[in-house]
């Protein structure tokens, strides 16, 4: 028997292999997924616009819809007073615009795919979300995705998705060991670019 899939859900994507998983999850348990990229942490703006690129991919592969906005904002984090908080900061500002979005568009969830990565800081993301939630009249789909990052990974690279080195700002980018090359990458990048125009 055919199960109709019966709800609607946000979903904040910060890259396209953080989708992978999430977004089998989502269709297994019958959420109608929209992807939302709203990402002003993914700096510079070249690797902004790598990420989206890649996400549009698995959009296109997955026949979802994709809304992104925004642009990278290095000045913002640049201009952080305390940088001890930018990841408190930076969950805020994104999942805000994703709260914003689902109420004003009819979405009653939303989540994101940073409860894939081990890397994030769960408990920071779901305190955040559920607030959020609360204040927006929403539902905030705490899931703990952690479990499949890897076979996440593994399906991005079947889909030859770019998987990158780093968190997203520039100070990750700093303390990120690829740093040298991730930047000679960056620079190939905007060369290509610039002799587009
Ligand atoms: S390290 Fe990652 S989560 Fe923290 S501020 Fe930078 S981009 Fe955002």
């Amino acid at each position: 028997m055919k199960i109709q899939k019966t709800e609607e859900i946000l979903l904040h994507s910060c890259c396209g292999p953080c989708a992978e998983y999430p977004l089998q999850q989502l269709l297994a348990e019958h959420y109608l997924p929209t992807l939302y990229y709203f990402n002003p942490n993914i700096q510079p703006q070249v690797e902004w616009q790598r990420r989206y690129e890649s996400l549009a991919k698995l959009s296109d592969l997955m026949a979802l819809p994709l809304v992104a906005v925004g642009s990278a904002a290095t000045e913002q984090w640049l201009a952080l007073p305390d940088q001890a908080e930018r990841c408190r900061f930076c969950y805020r500002l994104r999942l805000e615009e994703v709260a914003r979005y689902a109420k004003e568009n009819g979405f009653p969830t939303f989540t994101t795919t940073l409860l894939v990565s081990p890397y994030q800081q769960r408990e920071l993301i779901v305190e955040i979300g559920q607030e959020l939630a609360d204040s927006y009249g929403l539902n905030f789909l705490a899931a703990d995705w952690r479990p499949g990052f890897r076979a996440g990974q593994e399906l991005a690279r079947t889909h030859g998705l770019y998987r990158q080195r780093y968190c997203g700002c520039i100070f990750s980018l700093g303390e990120s060991s690829f740093n040298e090359q991730i930047r000679a990458e960056h620079a190939r990048l905007e060369q290509g670019m610039s002799d587009r125009i």
